[in-house]
């Protein structure tokens, strides 16, 4: 199986609520109505949104709770109070839900008849007391949620849903994530570090480790003829460089890139994994440390960490199918040194090789340089520059107690000045609100120097996803300020023990 994101094969259910005491009639135009508004709301998703039937009584919502929990193509469900559904009938059903929740509180149509409007208009139309009621016992049982309000016509609800939608494939992909890790966390490093079992639990990834020999075994069964056409895809997609071109003096170190992509492809795909991690002091008989390939696989939705560091991995998937079909893209990336420059300070961030060319719409340059730490053959890889825009960084670290992650929203600028010398992808960029309280503020939460660097979704998606896997988020945005920020962290502390029980 390839890690290609579909999110077209995901399914959102579109719950309505009401009861029986309206009489049919009226039922009949609830679910008239209400199956117009999910179609409207379905056409701009990019999940297919399956309407139901308007649920009248108990049984029927706990059964559809039951239901969406069973079906693994069920990645959310959405839940609208049409007209009065009295709430303790949603207690065993949201008391079972295991999936998203997404409260839509709206109306059939934008605009009041008033010169026509009578009790039975009203009677139809009363989600504004109706998802009030829903509102409460969700609030009373805590179920996580998001809750969006508006009308569908409008783009900003339909904005709010698609970015929750996309959070919840997230969370999906993460809930079925198999990654595989070739060798242990870089030695000494504590950020990389983590409680693989906690991290199966929250978000149902299945973290493990194989001999990196295994994977270089994969390596040497790759064929000639598959590197022949593997090389000649680089000298399409490419700028090659004149020395790694058929007939160069280094073409056989492409060809070995290209022996470690096809191998890292087949291991991969045979074990179903979509995420992996490597590490620089542990290669076996690999010839080069997986740059390129590395690269090219996270460009196709694969999740990767450098130097052992599945937490980022993790991150790396998810950003990538939440963005699937977007323009922009998901990578590993380092906060790597700075631009001091009072008033313009910048942070270059990069890593030895592993960035995604998913970050640019430029054709990168495939080049071969030195690498100092492994002891192994020069790489190849792929260099470039991030294109400018927004962007968000996301980071995982291991609290002890829980995971935490932080946000940064940012903006990718382009090159003060040329970096002829520096051969690696990289992305250059402002922090937002500034350089000084964002750095400090990252510093602050005990964020790690690994991130992933996502172009194609913005922070909203992570706190729906944080909200989903009812994990602690930080998010350092315009609207941060330190002092604020050192209250936040100090009392998530506390919410997140207690939240969390003994
Ligand atoms: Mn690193």
């Amino acid at each position: 199986m390839t890690a290609t994101p579909d999110l077209a094969a995901s399914k959102v259910w579109f719950l309505t609520g009401s009861q029986g005491l309206y009489g049919e009639e009226t039922l009949r135009q609830v679910a008239e109505q209400s199956r117009r508004i999910a179609d409207e709301l379905g056409e701009s998703l990019p999940v297919e949104l399956v309407w139901t039937d308007v649920l009248t009584d108990a049984d029927a919502i706990r059964r559809a709770a039951l239901d969406a929990n069973s079906d693994d193509r069920v990645i959310g469900v959405i839940a609208w109070m049409h007209t009065f559904s009295p709430a303790k009938m949603w207690i065993a059903g949201l008391d079972a839900l295991r999936k998203p929740l997404l409260h839509l509180h709206t109306q059939a149509a934008v605009a009041l008849p008033w010169s026509s409007i009578d009790m039975d208009f009203m009677n139809l139309n009363q989600a504004a007391h109706g998802d009030r009621e829903f509102g409460y016992i969700a609030a009373r049982l805590g179920v996580p949620r998001k809750t969006v309000v508006g009308h569908v016509s409008d783009d900003r609800v339909r904005g709010e849903v698609d970015v929750w939608a996309r959070a919840a494939a997230g969370f999906a992909a993460s809930r079925s994530l198999k990654l595989a890790r070739f060798g242990d966390n870089m030695r000494y490093v504590a950020v990389t570090e983590g409680d693989k079992t906690e991290a199966e639990l929250r978000f149902g990834v299945q973290v493990n480790t194989w001999g990196v020999n295994e994977l270089a075994d994969a390596v040497a069964a790759s064929l000639d003829s598959e590197v022949d056409g593997l090389v000649a895809e680089y000298e399409e997609r490419y700028d090659v460089a004149a020395e790694l071109r058929r007939g160069g003096e280094r073409h056989e170190s492409l060809r070995d890139g290209a022996r470690i992509e096809l191998g890292l492809r087949a291991f991969l795909e045979a074990g179903d994994f979509a995420a992996f991690t490597t590490s620089f002091e542990d290669l076996g008989a690999l010839k080069q440390l997986p740059g390129l390939a590395v690269q090219r696989l996270m460009a196709d939705g694969y999740g990767f960490g450098a130097e052992g560091d599945w937490k980022t991995a993790i991150l790396v998937r998810v950003a990538s199918v939440m963005g699937a079909g977007l323009p922009g893209g998901a990578s590993l990336m380092e906060d790597y040194t700075y631009h001091l420059e009072p008033g313009n300070e910048l942070i270059l961030g990069a890593h030895m090789l592993e960035v995604s060319p998913s970050l640019t719409t430029g054709t990168p340059r495939l080049e071969i340089h030195p690498l100092g730490i492994c002891g192994k053959e020069d790489p190849v890889l792929l260099v470039f520059t991030a294109d400018p825009g927004p962007a968000v960084v996301v980071a995982m670290s291991d609290m002890r107690d829980r995971f935490r992650l932080v946000a940064n929203v940012v903006e990718n600028v382009a090159l003060p000045e040329p970096m002829p010398n520096l051969p690696v992808g990289h992305a250059v960029w402002k922090p937002a609100p500034d350089f000084a309280t964002s750095a400090a503020a990252w510093l602050t939460a005990g964020a790690p120097h690994h991130t992933v660097m996502t172009t194609a979704v913005g922070v909203e998606a992570f706190r729906d996803f944080a909200e989903m896997a009812e994990t602690e988020l930080l998010v350092i945005d315009d609207d941060t300020t330190l002092p604020a920020f050192r209250d936040t962290v100090r009392w998530n502390s506390a919410y997140h023990r207690l939240a969390r029980g003994i």
